[in-house]
């Protein structure tokens, strides 16, 4: 079966291509030919991930799954969420998104913050949503190379260093990513 995953990361899709049984092909968007700008308007997680989805579906004619991904700061009611991306406003870049969320919470005590990846699965006809959660802290300031985005600054429960200072792969095992795309690969396996 082919399976579009809606995607211009070719390492995220690698990466998902690995955990799937070979009887599944993932392909990227550029692999059907796509190079349209899918905007991202909803104002929730669950809902882009369905934007996505829905407009290669429907284009298309083809099963796809699409995710979104944002990190929501419980003491900025849940900001920057959906907004992750743009934070500090287009085009979008870590480092002003990293230093506006850090003035944003000078002198806050509570820095609990959680990573949430939506992901929408288009498959014959069928809509299915897997949702991956990772809880834990806003550091002060920066810490570690590693990754992107908001890693330098994200400090996952449990353990003692960033996203940033983790390897992919033990960052995969328990992030909000890793956790929604094994929830797909076990469902896709199951009716395999
Ligand atoms: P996307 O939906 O995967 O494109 O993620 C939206 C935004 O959330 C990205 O531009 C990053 O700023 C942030 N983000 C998503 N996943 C991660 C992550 O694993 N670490 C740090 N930041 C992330």
């Amino acid at each position: 079966m082919k399976l579009v995953f809606a995607t211009n990361n070719l390492n995220k899709l690698a990466e998902v291509q690995k955990m799937l049984p070979n009887s599944i092909e993932l392909l990227s968007l550029k692999d059907i030919n796509c190079f349209d700008d899918i905007e991202e308007t909803a104002t929730t997680l669950d809902a882009n991930a369905k934007i996505k989805a829905n407009y290669i579906t429907k284009k298309f004619e083809l099963n796809c799954f699409a995710d979104d991904t944002g990190l929501e700061v419980e003491s900025l009611n849940g900001q920057p969420g959906v907004y992750s991306a743009r934070y500090a406003g287009e085009p979008s870049n870590s480092e002003n998104n990293m230093q506006k969320l850090l003035k944003a919470l000078d002198g806050h005590k509570n820095r609990k913050a959680q990573f949430r990846t939506s992901i929408c699965l288009n498959l014959n006809g069928n809509q299915f949503l897997f949702n991956g959660i990772c809880k834990g802290e806003i550091l002060t300031q920066k810490e570690g190379e590693e990754g992107f985005g908001y890693d330098p600054i994200f400090k996952p429960n449990g353990f003692n260093k960033s996203f940033a200072q983790m390897t992919s792969e033990e960052k995969n095992t328990i992030s909000h990513r890793g956790i929604a795309i094994k929830k797909l690969v076990e469902f896709l396996k199951s009716i395999n």
